[in-house]
């Protein structure tokens, strides 16, 4: 038996069988073993029915005494309850299928009962308790798992499948190098797995999920590292930075001194024959894509050409009517590229870039497809990188020459979660703000109080400004008592007759949004009523308010990008969060809002009100799928997994001694086969 081998060579697996775990998965006895449970039944001890207690799990052993129908006996859905008895009391057993049931148990045998314990009437029940005659090979008194449903397969079935596995995993040998395996104290693959699925006692569960999680993410960061690494030794485009201060002394305003260091930073990086690989995080407004667009100056006063990569095509095309002004100037050619454009347009922007005749593009995903061929790509910029996963800064960094690459976020991750995330990246913060800025001020507001911000709102409208409207996303399904975008743009239509208010919500076309929302840019609109599709990025400097209706059901770190949207200009500017019902967290939260415009300190205000598992699940920065461990509940295993991948790959670059072979395996089917082991 190998761990390859297909299920059905397992008894107990026919065809249709087969089917059923094949839909889960489950194709291979390895896929099989991977099937975790998820909790345990203790049947160790058998519990006399005198020390029951409702509410708890247990195993007895009873005789039964008497069978009786509540209802014609017999019929399929009348209930069957059973007396049984040991030495120290009585108790029910009950059935609602009973037809199924009733002949079953014999009345003056023994059988073993495994469920949660009830009480009814003073009478102790058990309801469709799982069952056996003592004495069968089943009634084993052990811990045994319980794993995640499979329609059409029994707890039972799967266990006796795992079972039958524990010969092929007994035999399994320690795969880790053996300093790693004595440094970190870790349990041997196959106790491991044995007693993932078959532990003697609870410290044997620990000891055996501490190896699994562990394994995990060893596999997680030596393929974080190895990305690093790969990215790092290859040679890139090298970029002469000095051209980047022409396109400094060309912006009307002084770098801050945070933007001045992290241009140092990327300066270095492009300098050097190695790759630069960066990722730059920096609050709402600090910046950023001044300091993308020196270093794209640079990249195209060396021969190269830029490309910077958006989330959303309005975010594209805002930054291509912006880079557009600022970089013509200086006499370099720009493209756009995104999904909407007519071909004919995009088969001409692609000749373009082939021939060298664009030498900056802007785009969204469609600038990574593999029809967009470069002439000499140098350097690739993404905007708001949490939406871009592993996989896609991989294939973009695969364009072209190894090109430099560097990803902008304003999301704050806390220092720590972001060395051990981000771990194949290099990290520099903006953190300081333009003086110019003036802080927001941002209120708290509930239902009775909404009529006076809207008249501050038209205040604002009053002299020239402009404003946002933000309400969350209601699915169709939800009932709840939040006000969506249509019916909030009918109210403040009716209620500003004298300004033009325009609305965008997420499944209106595409055309119309980016109409709209250009519309709001040149100010031919005044109030903007949408749902959070304006989320990242767009410069409107004349907007100086914005109010968010149902602010409670936004996370802090989103509303704070959101408010992020005013205070563009020189202006004072305002955010009001309107709360549909304010429970007292959401008072908590709301004044974490007004008194802070730190975006670090609110993410982890966040973090601690929220919890982690809603902030930083895996999808959202396109990790692989973890099957056991959890970043940010593991995070001590995380940090000394990296520890131990570091130590590896100094021992062994390149994965390639005998030592290693399992793990580099283990890192190719969580990252896929493309990434690079062989350097
Ligand atoms: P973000 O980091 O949110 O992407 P932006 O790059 O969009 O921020 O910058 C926000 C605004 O601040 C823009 O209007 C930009 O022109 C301006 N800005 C950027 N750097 C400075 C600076 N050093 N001094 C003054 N204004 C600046
Ligand atoms: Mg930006």
């Amino acid at each position: 038996m190998k761990q390859t081998d297909d299920i059905t060579v397992l008894k107990g697996i026919g065809p249709r069988k087969a089917e059923s775990l094949r839909a889960r998965g489950i194709n291979t006895l390895m896929d099989l073993l991977d099937w975790l449970p998820r909790s345990y039944e203790d049947r160790r001890r058998i519990t006399p029915i005198s020390r029951l207690r409702p509410g708890r799990n247990a195993l007895i052993c009873a005789s039964v005494r008497s069978r009786r129908y509540s209802g014609r006996p017999y019929s399929r859905h009348t209930p069957v309850s059973f007396l049984v008895e040991d030495s120290t009391g009585a108790a029910e057993i009950v059935f609602f299928n009973g037809n199924y049931m009733s002949n079953v148990f014999h009345i003056g045998e023994t059988y073993t009962f495994f469920g949660k314990v009830s009480e009814n009437r003073g009478r102790l029940q058990m309801v469709h308790p799982q069952s056996c005659r003592a004495g069968d090979p089943a009634d084993v008194r052990a811990v045994l798992p319980v794993y995640p449903q499979i329609p059409g397969i029994s707890q039972k079935e799967l266990r006796k499948y795992q079972r039958q596995l524990l010969p092929m995993v007994d035999s399994m040998e320690e795969w880790l190098p053996e300093n790693i395996v004595k440094e970190y104290r870790l349990a041997g693959p196959a106790f491991a797995i044995r007693n993932i699925h078959f532990p003697k006692d609870r410290s044997h569960v620990l000891m055996s999920r501490y190896r699994m999680v562990f394994e995990e993410l060893l596999a997680l960061e030596t393929g974080l590292l190895f990305m690093k690494k790969g990215m790092v030794r290859e040679r890139g485009a090298v970029i002469d930075p000095s051209a980047g201060e022409e396109f400094i002394n060309s912006l009307p305003f002084a770098l801050t001194p945070g933007q001045e260091r992290v241009w140092h930073e990327i300066a270095e990086d492009l300098r050097s024959p190695r790759a630069m690989n960066r990722l730059v995080q920096g609050d709402v407004g600090s910046g950023k894509t001044a300091i993308a667009e020196i270093a794209m100056f640079s990249a195209v006063r060396s021969g190269y050409q830029a490309v910077m990569m958006a989330p959303t095509e309005i975010l594209a095309r805002q930054h291509y009517q912006s880079l557009k002004k600022d970089f013509e100037r200086m006499g370099c050619r720009i493209g756009l590229l995104c999904a909407s454009l007519k071909n004919a347009e995009k088969k001409q922007v692609r000749e373009q870039l082939r021939d060298g005749s664009i030498d900056i593009l802007v785009g969204t995903h469609a600038v990574i497809q593999p029809d967009v061929v470069f002439h000499s790509l140098g350097i690739v910029i993404t905007d708001e990188q949490h939406r871009f996963g592993v996989e896609q800064r991989h294939m973009l960094s695969s364009k072209g020459d190894n090109p430099n690459v560097c990803v902008m976020t304003a999301t704050p991750i806390p220092r720590t979660l972001a060395v051990v995330l981000y771990g194949e990246l290099d990290i520099s913060v903006i953190d300081t703000m333009p003086a110019s800025r003036r802080p927001i001020i941002t209120k708290a507001a509930d239902n009775r109080s909404r009529d006076r911000v809207y008249r501050e709102v038209e205040k604002e409208l009053d002299q020239g400004h402009q404003a946002y409207v933000v309400t969350p996303l209601i699915e169709d399904s939800e009932q709840v008592d939040a006000r969506s975008a249509q019916d909030v743009y009918k109210e403040l239509y009716q209620r500003f007759r004298d300004y033009r208010v325009g609305l965008i919500y997420g499944s209106l076309d595409q055309a119309k949004k980016e109409q709209t929302m250009e519309a709001f840019a040149e100010g031919s609109i005044d109030v903007l009523v949408s749902t959070v599709v304006i989320e990242v990025g767009i410069n409107v400097p004349n907007a100086t308010v914005m109010v968010i209706e149902n602010a409670e059901r936004f996370g802090l770190a989103q509303l704070h990008q959101l408010r992020g949207r005013v205070g563009r200009g020189a202006a004072q500017s305002y955010c009001y969060l309107v709360q549909g019902s304010a429970s007292e967290i959401s008072q908590k939260r709301m004044k974490i809002l007004c008194e802070s415009s730190d975006g670090f300190r609110i993410a982890e205000e966040d973090l601690n009100l929220r919890g982690p598992g809603e902030i930083f699940g895996t999808r959202q920065h396109g990790l692989p799928e973890m099957r056991i461990s959890d970043i940010v509940r593991h995070s001590d295993i995380l940090s000394k997994a990296r520890e131990a991948a570091v130590q590896i790959l100094e021992e062994d670059p390149s994965l390639s001694s005998r030592g290693t072979a399992e793990l580099s395996r283990r890192v190719r089917r969580m990252f896929g086969d493309d990434i690079k082991l062989e350097l």
